[in-house]
């Protein structure tokens, strides 16, 4: 029998970055330790149909769903914290709900009705809301509504959860208000007034919050708690605290010894067991106590935002807690390189080399001269995506010895033609002009040999894995390759695609056309990473020797 699934609602105010996502999580994580079902969903009121075309310097990652979403940033996290496997309609966008709403006014389905944001986009949001419900029957759904109250374009949303609060019995919803306490420089002493500012904003539209969380840099004290909770109308044990921490693992036990998961319980009349942390809080001791660190350069242009790559930071860190380990990563600006090819030495002070993902031209012939440092200097190297692709074109030029060995995508770097072109357009590609999600997406099955790296990694001839490209290994090139020992040890299910690639003399020189920083979790490192921090540690043991 379905049961009922409740409704947690999530807005944030005072300013965005203040780690709402983080707060969604914790709220998950304190009813998955006391064993209820959990599923999310995330609303980002932005007019983009999804994260695929949007910069990740300014937006940060895309994070790439099994099921070929290009979506928000956030569902890393998610997925980090809760282990959630999440499908593309998780991530609600204005852009996806009024193209829903035109659609069904063109073919008529209003029946001469004017078509309004409120009822029908409003409606239509609430539809999306409750058939996330459906997928999995979760006992609760978290709704995460991105921006910050008081933006315009977040108003239909909140119109709408405000009528599914009434729509539904009181303990079936509640609403939780993340809110920024600053402590300025000059006054030494936390501010509560933009919080109670930010909730006047929520009660203004119709929405009182049952639960505040306010981040700050320390610790609220009690005074100053219990002045939030008079002034926003909360009861006390309401109104939480959240610092910043070390690390956001940290976060759900932190927020549940101030009472959150009994307050979710009760509130929502659940009936759960009692919490179980253990295993949690063992992972994060790995975390946060370390033996010693891994130092890893990452070799890009995308230097100017952490959350650029945020999912291969994870997985390099998943990798390393495996291990005890912590690890360092440096970004190695690749521009530099190619001003000044002495830099490339610089890799000598790093335990291993990883290529991240990448678009176009720009800083790629220093990510190609740090792999060729890499390969010969034995120096354990990842490439994901474009980092295998630029593995494949190193290789070329100066094993193969195909002079100006390149990519199609490269075509403004110079000269290409049919016996340079190592990695050409995916062949469903051609006659493709749309940009928004109409590359190679999402999770496919990958074949991998037997008595390889990658077999010896992954321990499977069938593993499935996420994909986010338009370009690939030129199939006329493959023999030739294999013939001087690069190797391909996994491929499509039929064969065509190539998708891992490995030197079996080399310490650790492995690539993956896909991107297996999607499918790495903290209690369960993605097998490539595992294997590469493996390489790294072992040479950062020679080197201290
Ligand atoms: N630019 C390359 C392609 O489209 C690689 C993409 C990526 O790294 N995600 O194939």
């Amino acid at each position: 029998m379905t049961k009922k699934t409740k409704f947690v609602f999530v807005v944030g105010g005072v300013m965005s970055g203040i780690g709402k996502g983080v707060v969604t999580s914790c709220i998950g994580k304190n009813l998955q330790v006391r064993k209820g079902t959990i599923d999310l969903i995330k609303i980002d009121p932005y007019l983009n149909i999804d994260a695929g075309t949007m910069n990740p310097i300014q937006h940060g990652e895309v994070y790439v769903t099994d099921d070929g979403g290009e979506i928000d940033v956030d569902f890393g996290h998610y997925a980090r914290i809760l282990g959630l496997d999440m499908k593309k309609t998780q991530n609600i966008t204005t852009g996806q709900v009024y193209r829903e709403v035109i659609r069904k006014e063109r073919a008529g389905d209003y029946l001469g009705h004017t078509v309004q944001v409120i009822p029908h986009i409003s409606n239509e949001i609430k539809r999306r809301i409750r058939e996330v419900s459906t997928f999995k029957n979760p006992d609760v759904l978290l709704v995460e509504i991105g921006g910050t109250v008081g933006d315009i374009e977040s108003l239909p949303f909140l119109e709408a959860i405000r009528q599914m609060i009434m729509e539904e019995p009181e303990e079936d919803t509640l609403l939780v208000h993340t809110t920024y306490v600053p402590v300025p420089d000059h006054l030494h002493e936390a501010k509560t007034k933009p919080t109670q500012h930010s909730v006047k904003e929520l009660r203004g539209i119709g929405l009182n919050p049952n639960i505040i969380v306010c981040r700050s840099h320390n610790i609220l004290d009690e005074k100053t708690r219990k002045k939030v909770a008079l002034f926003c109308n909360v009861p006390d044990e309401a109104v939480f605290t959240l610092p910043d921490l070390e690390s956001v693992y940290s976060a759900p036990y932190h927020l549940d010894k101030q009472g959150l998961g009994e307050l979710l319980i009760k509130r929502l009349k659940l009936k759960l067991s009692p919490p179980d942390w253990k295993e949690w809080n063992e992972l994060i001791d790995r975390y946060e106590n370390p033996t010693a660190k891994v130092k890893i350069a990452m070799g890009g242009k995308y230097t100017q935002l952490v959350d650029s790559y945020i999912s291969v930071n994870e997985a390099l860190k998943h990798a390393a807690a495996f291990y005890r380990y912590g690890v360092e990563i440096d970004w190695i600006e690749t521009e530099e390189i190619e001003e000044d090819p002495q830099k490339v030495r610089i890799l000598e002070e790093y335990d291993g080399l990883l290529v991240p993902g990448g678009f176009g031209y720009r800083g790629t012939e220093g990510k190609i001269k740090l792999i060729e440092y890499a390969r010969e200097k034995d120096i354990p190297f990842l490439g994901l995506c474009f980092g295998f692709q630029l593995a494949t074109i190193e290789f070329c030029r100066h094993v193969l010895k195909i002079k100006n060995a390149t990519s199609f995508e490269f075509t403004s770097s110079g000269d290409i033609n049919s016996s340079n072109l190592v990695i050409d357009l995916l062949p469903e590609q051609k006659g493709v002009k749309e940009m928004g999600g109409t590359m190679r997406l999402g999770g496919l099955p990958v074949k991998i040999k037997e008595n390889t790296k990658a077999f010896e990694l992954y321990k499977k001839t069938l593993i499935r894995e996420r994909h986010r490209h338009r370009y690939e290994v030129n199939p006329q090139f493959i023999q030739r390759i294999e013939e001087k020992g690069l190797i391909f040890s996994g491929t499509s299910e039929d064969g065509r695609r190539m998708e891992i690639l490995e030197l079996p003399d080399h310490k650790f020189f492995m690539a993956s056309q896909f991107h297996p920083e999607f499918t790495s979790l903290p209690w369960k490192p993605n097998p490539l990473f595992r294997g590469f921090i493996g390489a790294a540690i072992e040479r950062k043991k020679k080197r201290e020797s």
